[in-house]
């Protein structure tokens, strides 16, 4: 048991602790509830009607900003859509606004990934509200730029022609930053207390490995980028290596930019979050967010597609019917394997660490999966793949014994007087029956 214990104990922040006990993960919005809202608005209730049966003749004011646009309206499962945008509904407002400003994107970038998204009347006004009293975004504004334009770099023709990259620093940890010029999509990975040539050349690898190789590298001259190791490393890649000058950051402001948003995205962490989660979160949000230069998002250009993130729940095309699909693929499997009854007796395979086993009575209660059972044995309740069941006959219950891997016995018809009676009485106490969930598995 000693050996399970972890050796080293990240020392916990009590508050964080304290944090811990009430902090939770909002849940996202989902369609289900947009629509339900939707029906308890007193105007979206209008304009839901009038969108599907005509718009009357005599209007309110209040619905003006919604009768302008009533070409561009339509309903869908419940909800009321502008163009591709979900129109929300003013209960939900706050609660969308919380999910766009969840990095703190800035009004530009806010309102970017919102028309994306969503629209209600004032949507704009309501994202400058929330980020002028938002301390943290005001914090982390850029301040203004007293020093030449950047390096006037060309915008390159295709994802992964070049990349910048940079070292950014934070709370006691570096971080390996790097950035497409073209696509705007973000790599960082976390290189711990210290960042050595080999960790900067291990984090381009683990890129690499999803992104390919590119064209050429942009970098600042730290160490770590003009040692002979790194150089090697680009060499031997086909890569080129582009040194930005000394003590001018701006010429590789695009990687410099990614280290700021980054670094307020890591000063904004809820104390209960991990540094890992945080960044994967802020990495999500950077790639699926329409980039304020490209006007699309890094995903959209990198990957050609758009990333699924908590907004397309407000969807119902965003909802993974996960029901509907399992029981297709249910159907599906079960049509291929043998079927077996309820209060059908059959010998259960109980294996053995060693490779070995043997063969136990049972009795099937129900069919829990395309190819699993539960079985009752010896008074207990068990989920048992059909691979490891066999039909209790006297060949396969004595004698031989082959083991599920051996032969596949063909199932024959049930006939009582074939069967053995079994050994083992059945206890029917209730506490007998462990917990689904918490069976033993074979
Ligand atoms: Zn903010």
């Amino acid at each position: 048991m000693l050996s399970r214990l972890p050796l080293q104990v990240d020392v916990i922040d009590p508050n964080e602790q304290i944090y811990g006990i009430n902090y939770m993960e909002q849940l996202p919005i989902t369609a289900k509830e947009v629509a339900k809202e939707t029906a308890l608005d007193p105007v979206l209730r209008k304009v839901f009607t009038y969108t599907l049966r005509g718009w009357p003749y005599q209007r309110d004011t209040e619905l003006l900003p919604y009768s302008r646009k009533a070409n561009e309206l339509s309903v869908d499962n419940g909800c009321l859509l502008w163009g591709q945008r979900v129109v929300i509904p003013a209960s939900l407002r706050s609660r969308v606004l919380q999910e766009l400003h969840l990095e703190h994107p800035g009004v530009n970038r806010m309102k970017a990934l919102a028309r994306s998204f969503v629209w209600w009347v004032n949507l704009d006004k309501d994202i400058e509200e929330l980020v002028k009293t938002c301390e943290q975004c005001q914090n982390a504004r850029h301040r203004p730029s007293t020093t030449n334009p950047p390096h006037p770099w060309l915008y390159p023709n295709r994802p992964w022609e070049r990349v910048h990259c940079d070292l950014a620093e934070f709370g006691g940890r570096q971080y390996f930053v790097m950035m497409d010029a073209y696509s705007k999509w973000p790599d960082i990975y976390d290189l711990g207390t210290s960042a050595s040539t080999t960790k900067v050349i291990d984090a381009l690898r683990r890129s690499f490995s999803s992104n390919g190789l590119p064209e050429r590298l942009v970098s600042d001259n730290g160490p770590q980028f003009i040692s002979l190791e790194f150089r090697d490393f680009v060499q031997s890649n086909g890569i080129r290596h582009q040194l930005t000058p000394p003590y001018h950051p701006a010429s590789n402001g695009q990687a410099e930019r990614l280290v700021q948003e980054l670094k307020k995205s890591l000063r904004g962490k809820p104390a209960a979050r991990s540094w890992s989660h945080q960044l994967s979160l802020f990495l999500l949000h950077y790639r699926s967010t329409p980039h304020t230069t490209t006007g699309k998002s890094p995903a959209e250009l990198q990957l050609k597609r758009t990333l699924r993130t908590r907004l397309d729940l407000l969807f119902s095309r965003g909802q993974a019917d996960l029901g509907q699909q399992n029981e297709q693929q249910f159907q599906e499997a079960s049509s291929q394997v043998r079927e077996l009854i309820p209060g059908e007796a059959v010998g259960v395979w109980n294996p053995r660490r060693d490779g070995r086993g043997n063969w136990l009575y049972g009795t099937v209660m129900q069919k829990v999966g395309p190819t699993n059972y539960m079985i009752e044995v010896e008074g207990h309740v068990r989920y048992v793949h059909i691979d490891h069941l066999r039909q209790r006959d006297s060949r396969s219950m004595s004698g031989g014994l082959p083991t599920p891997e051996q032969t596949d016995i063909p199932i024959t018809p049930t006939s009582s007087k074939e069967l053995i009676p079994p050994v083992i009485s059945v206890t029917q106490e209730s506490d007998a029956v462990e917990i689904p969930g918490r069976v033993k598995c074979i």
